[in-house]
């Protein structure tokens, strides 16, 4: 008996080759049924249809090359190492084996010729290959390339790429049997209008791309096929967006008087500064929102230092002034700290309560902080996510502030708003973020949310005086932290974190605070990094505020927040590693004082042009908004990383940089099917963000 035909919406355990424990990593992937494999589509292409000339490759290019051995020798450093020179008529590289067997070493000799494949970096001498592919060719005859791009897909541990293209194969195939099992969810006329092709022949077209492919196009994901994907995806963020804001408008939220209370007053005229015009009337719009009886569902961008905190605090006062209580939830403990102390002082002159809510807690004190949550009396309530765990519970909740809103996704903002809603009435939510976005792309991006803009820092801020230095000249930068720790002032000394394994020549924070602590021995030095215990991290932060630290290496775990007005200079190792809205934000952590301050970017030469210009606008630059813009125009093809330093929401395949020309196109069909064929955008929301189809119905 022929086995049955398998379909798209089968397990992914029913292809061949796939058991238990081959389910459960695939599963990490998001891969759960066989049509999950579709959508797992090729983050890269290796291209081995072409040989490059030696003579023209470039640091950071994945390539194929051929070429003859001149020389081959040892070389014993930290690890023995195998190299092998190799050249052609246009020039020569290294190729660097650390793990090596005898046989290789033996057959590698002068005078062979080899083909290789691998991912050039600028070594000491020359430009390399670490550990390449490579394959030993027969003098004289023509050895055939691979006829099309071979695809890569994003892989985890346990999972080889060879397992994932089997997969891919098979799920193809099941896609060609089934074709019912993926309908096509775009209308046709839409379809029709942008010339795009059908969901299931786009697909077939990324996954196996066909000889005659353009291939330079799909290298850059800017193929038609990887365009009208793109579209799709977008197409299903904008209906979620708007579907979701469209639900959370039906429902009732509690109004808050819109009047100037006395308590406000007192607040204002409390405070050791006049808010700014921005600030009054971002104030405005927000209470004008919450006057009424639907959810406010407001995201308030200011630049980094523009005073957001006093915004949260006022925000606050109008309702629990009303009688409601509000949480204020913020990514990181030391963060929560900084605002339960800002804040409390703020309130203690207006006898309102504040209570802290965090992990590191005894249990006495949590325990009070719970009963405090669900006792009658309004209050505002600080802490991280834990605020919003299951057990938590939150009574006569009416306004929910999120600070540095790019650290949750929509989902975490969901499950919140649920958390606050009792019945049909859900809290008015304010979402903060330092990093600004265009605002027609922030309307595009943040459909669900109404949006308020601070323009403009607080008078008499000096601008951080910013340079641009290779980091050859790390030992003058030394000097100058010698000088202003002695004139009694305080430096961040940032260090990227190594969050990919690949990077394994950023400067670790480690080695920096050991050669700084040899330099500086006079100065009072402390590392904290992101590995840390949430305890000690705290306890360095907490010192460096108090001035018992003279010197903090840091890595990216800075960035949001923190506030010590009595430190001057920040410098950035691998500054061209890092996004340039994260360098702005870290920057931002200087210059809250009065006293002129600096910000050196560190960067390991040689620099690319696109990050000499990315470099050059940060340098020029201290508008947080242009920042935004050139952080987009400026990031090239397959940076897709930077999604989540940006602030932007992230995708599965889209591209925010890349498919720009799209969005709009996205926004325009978004209108027209959730007016024409309203079920139709709801299972296309489902397809592309299963994971909260929960929470969104159309
Ligand atoms: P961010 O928007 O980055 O969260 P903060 O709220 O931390 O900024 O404000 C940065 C600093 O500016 C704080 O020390 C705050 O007290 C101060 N500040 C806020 N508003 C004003 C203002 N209108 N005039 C002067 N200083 C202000
Ligand atoms: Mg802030």
């Amino acid at each position: 008996m022929p086995a049955p035909a398998l379909e798209l919406h089968h397990s992914i355990i029913t292809l061949k080759g796939v058991g238990p424990a081959i389910q459960q990593r695939l599963a990490k992937l998001g891969i759960v049924l066989i049509q999950d494999c579709l959508f797992h589509l090729p983050n890269r292409y290796i291209d081995r249809t072409q040989i490059r000339h030696i003579g023209s490759v470039v640091a950071g290019e994945v390539v194929l090359i051929q070429g003859e051995i001149t020389q081959t020798h040892m070389a014993y450093g930290k690890r023995r190492q195998l190299l092998c020179h190799i050249s052609d008529d246009t020039g020569g590289l290294v190729l660097r084996f650390f793990h090596f067997t005898h046989r290789q070493k033996n057959q590698l000799l002068p005078g062979k010729t080899l083909r290789c494949w691998g991912k050039v970096r600028s070594g000491r001498q020359s430009l390399e290959l670490a550990h390449p592919e490579y394959q030993m060719l027969a003098k004289d005859k023509e050895e055939a390339l691979d006829k099309t791009l071979t695809p890569v897909y994003p892989a985890t541990e346990g999972i080889s790429q060879f397992k994932l293209r089997a997969l891919s194969t098979q799920a193809l195939h099941v896609l060609r049997d089934d074709a019912r099992g993926l309908p096509e969810l775009v209308p046709q006329h839409i379809l029709k209008k942008y010339t795009f092709s059908t969901l299931a022949e786009s697909l077939c077209y990324v996954h196996r791309p066909p000889v005659d492919a353009d291939t330079d196009a799909l290298l850059q994901g800017r193929h038609k096929a990887q365009k009208r994907l793109a579209f799709e995806e977008l197409l299903a963020h904008q209906l979620s967006l708007r579907s979701l804001r469209a639900n959370i408008k039906q429902k009732q939220a509690h109004a808050i008087a819109s009047g100037r209370p006395p308590a406000i007053e007192q607040f204002i005229a409390g405070l050791n500064f006049t808010l700014t015009q921005a600030q009054a009337r971002v104030i405005d719009e927000v209470v004008t929102d919450m006057s009424k009886e639907k959810p406010m569902l407001r995201l308030l961008q200011g630049d980094v230092g523009c005073g957001k905190t006093v915004i949260a605090a006022l925000a606050a006062l109008y309702v629990i002034h009303a009688g409601y209580k509000v949480a204020l939830m913020a990514p990181t403990e030391i963060l929560c700290d900084q605002h339960f102390t800002t804040i409390s002082q703020w309130f203690a002159a207006l006898a309102i309560p504040v209570v802290l809510l965090k992990a590191k807690q005894t249990e006495g004190q949590r325990q009070h902080t719970l009963n405090r949550l669900t006792s009658p009396q309004p209050l505002l309530a600080i802490g991280t996510h834990a605020l919003f765990q299951e057990h938590v519970s939150i009574t006569q909740l009416a306004l929910v502030i999120i600070d540095e809103q790019h650290r949750f996704g929509v989902h975490q903002r969901l499950t919140l708003m649920e958390k606050g809603s009792t019945g049909n009435h859900y809290p008015h939510q304010l979402v903060m973020t330092a990093t600004p976005i265009p605002r027609t792309l922030a309307m595009t991006l943040f459909a669900e949310l109404d949006i308020s803009v601070i323009d403009a820092l607080p008078p008499g801020r000096v601008p951080i005086n910013t340079t641009v230095l290779s980091n050859r000249k790390r030992a003058d930068i030394i000097q100058r932290v010698d000088n202003i720790c002695r004139a009694g002032r305080q430096v961040y000394w940032v260090c990227a974190s190594i969050e990919n394994s690949e990077a394994v020549d950023l400067e670790p924070a480690e080695e920096i605070a050991a050669l700084l602590t040899d330099s500086l021995p006079a100065r009072r030095i402390a590392l904290v990094h992101g590995r840390m215990k949430s305890s000690e991290k705290e306890q360095i932060m907490q010192a460096f505020k108090l001035g018992e630290i003279d010197l903090l290496v840091a890595t990216t775990v800075i960035e949001v927040g923190v506030d010590v007005a009595n430190a001057n200079l920040m410098v950035i190792e691998n500054a061209e590693r890092l996004g340039l809205s994260q360098l702005h934000q870290l920057r931002g952590r200087v210059g809250r004082g009065a006293y002129e301050s600096h910000c050196v970017l560190l960067y390991k030469a040689p620099l690319s042009n696109m990050a000499k210009a990315r470099l050059s606008t940060l340098r020029d630059t201290h508008d947080g908004f242009l920042i935004a813009e050139k952080d987009l125009q400026l990031r090239g093809p397959g940076e897709l990383s930077g999604s989540r330093q940006t602030g932007l929401p992230v995708l599965k395949i889209a591209d925010f940089a890349r498919d720009a020309e799209q969005l709009p196109l996205a926004c325009d069909s978004a209108d027209d099917m959730l007016k024409n064929t309203p079920e139709t955008a709801n299972k296309l929301i489902k397809r592309w963000l299963n994971y909260h189809h929960d929470f969104v119905t159309v």
